[in-house]
């Protein structure tokens, strides 16, 4: 037996007896855009150097799937900024249907208008896509420069191209928390499924994200009153929870982690821009794949990808609190959202 076999004939288990199932990765942690609770207006980027090439990324990945991995999802900063990222997608949309069960990604849209058909013929299905507001003044604002015309340009030629769109919407105090009701009619509307989330202490930005922490909690009891919303366990196991929307096609679906912990059913790791493995989004442990790989190949990046299961923690320790820092240092565009 080879090390690569042997390698693959281990499960990705972690120490808690957590299935992991699932990739998220960051092709890069560069944006076109600038939302502020994601990122300071002027964000330093890692030098090109030390961001994984196409070729590293998809080994690492394909790793991954030989030892179970079942749905990967290509993020970001923009993936759709990294050049050869359409490459990726064809390579790693090749296991599709076989050994992997999904390709996904999560995009902001601003480029989609452009990418979308070969995205769907390179074996992507589905999409997620970042829109915080539909009003255009206001979404500059959120975004710090952002057009939502052509956001929306690239929700339609997504549908066109035949990805299922399902739209992310931060819910954000004071900027658009009104703005949440219509968006869910909105989506139910266009037939697209509604996530909302609550903003993470995920890295240093220009303002203090407490100022904007919209309790999900409060969110759903008002959307409760005006919606029928039935609760609704397909597709569950991962952070979200979800209910239907009426007698319509949509799903609603809440991100909580400040305000309803969901990490017992984790069933994620995540690769950043660099190469480094972080078993938990809340926590500074890391493991560098893309080091292990350079210097010890397929074998000692199994070995590596070991040692960060192992150490994988029960859950995040997440807090919003007025004056504290950060939970952790690394912004969401580095871990890929
Ligand atoms: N640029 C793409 C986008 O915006 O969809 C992909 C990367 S972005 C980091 C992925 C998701 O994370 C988006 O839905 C974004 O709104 C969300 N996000 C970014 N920073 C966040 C934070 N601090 N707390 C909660 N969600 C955040
Ligand atoms: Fe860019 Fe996405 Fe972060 Fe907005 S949320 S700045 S689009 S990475």
């Amino acid at each position: 037996m080879t090390s690569s076999e042997s390698g693959a004939s281990r499960t990705l288990m972690d120490g808690f007896g957590r299935s992991i199932s699932y990739l998220r990765i960051s092709v890069t942690d560069r944006c076109d855009l600038r939302c502020r609770y994601c990122m300071s207006e002027r964000m330093t980027f890692l030098p090109r150097d030390q961001v994984m090439t196409l070729e590293e990324i998809a080994v690492i990945t394909e790793r991954f799937i030989a030892r179970g991995v079942r749905k990967v999802r290509l993020s970001g900063g923009e993936p759709l900024v990294r050049r050869d990222v359409v490459d990726l997608v064809r390579r790693l949309g090749r296991h599709v249907g076989t050994s992997l069960d999904e390709l996904v990604m999560t995009s902001n849209g601003t480029r989609l208008a452009e990418h979308a058909d070969a995205l769907f013929d390179a074996g992507m299905r589905r999409i997620n896509i970042s829109l915080d507001s539909r009003d255009p003044e206001r979404f500059r604002f959120i975004t710090r420069h952002g057009d939502v015309a052509q956001v929306m340009r690239g929700i339609d030629a997504a549908r066109t191209a035949g990805l299922r769109v399902k739209i992310n919407m931060v819910a954000l105090k004071g900027l658009n928390e009104d703005e949440i009701g219509p968006m869910l009619d909105w989506c139910v509307a266009q037939g697209l499924d509604l996530t909302l989330i609550e903003t993470m202490p995920l890295g240093a930005i220009d303002e203090d994200r407490t100022d904007r922490f919209l309790p999900l909690t409060a969110v759903f009891e008002r959307l409760s009153a005006s919606h029928e919303l039935v609760r609704d366990h397909a597709g569950s196991g991962g952070p979200a929870r979800y209910w239907r929307v009426g007698s319509s096609r949509s799903r609603l679906g809440l991100i909580s982690p400040l305000t309803a912990n969901f990490c017992d059913g984790c069933n994620r790791v995540r690769l950043t821009t660099d190469g480094k493995l972080y078993s938990c989004l809340g926590h500074e442990d890391r493991v560098d794949l893309k080091r292990a790989f350079r210097d010890g190949g397929v074998a000692a990046l199994d070995t590596a990808i070991d040692d960060a299961l192992i150490s994988k923690p029960s859950r995040h320790d997440f807090q919003i609190a007025h004056g504290t820092a950060p939970a952790v240092s690394r912004h969401m565009s580095v871990t890929g959202g």
